[in-house]
């Protein structure tokens, strides 16, 4: 393993360091924010926060996607060592039923975080997709000399929006 231990992982304040971390701070930030070496930070950020954290950059929204899975992940922890105590003990049915709903819907929700649970495909509505409107917009701009062709072509791309293709991805 690490020939270096890591000294953040002992710290006392080490949650307030994963959260700099998971916002998004970068190494330096959280480096002089706690007086660590930012090396320090990356070689924690890089081997003892959660995956999701260490390897999602980028948007705040994500880095929120990642703790939020983290803390589901542990309260899937937690669920799963209800369920055993309650499987081996003398609990009734009823509450072996509850418990195994709510392992079930801390799965569940784990797998619509991390996409493995895709509920429906993603569709498209192609006349409401950026891309197109600009190309309609360029379409209709370079025929503005020719009223006869922007009216035919007007009235052919209106057709088509009562009945708007969607494209399954
Ligand atoms: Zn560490």
């Amino acid at each position: 393993m690490n020939k270096i231990p890591c000294i953040i992982c002992s710290r006392p304040d080490r949650e307030a360091i994963d959260h700099a971390i998971a916002r998004g701070q970068s190494l330096r930030e959280v480096g002089n924010r706690f007086g660590i070496q930012h090396t320090a930070v990356f070689r924690h950020k890089r081997d003892h926060t959660p995956h999701e954290i260490a390897t999602l950059g980028g948007a705040h929204k994500v880095q929120d996607r990642g703790t939020a899975l983290a803390r589901l992940e542990s309260l899937y922890t937690t669920a799963e060592k209800l369920l055993k105590k309650a499987l081996k003990n003398d609990t009734s049915v009823n509450g072996q039923v509850q418990v195994v709903k709510e392992v079930r819907s801390c799965l569940e929700l784990i797998a619509k975080m991390t996409g493995e649970l895709n509920e429906r495909p993603q569709t498209v509505n192609l006349m409401l997709a950026p891309e197109w409107l600009s190309v309609r917009a360029a379409l209709f701009e370079a025929l503005i000399p020719y009223p006869n062709a922007l009216e035919a072509v007007a009235g052919r791309l209106g057709a088509l929006k009562d009945k708007p293709k969607e494209l399954v991805r």
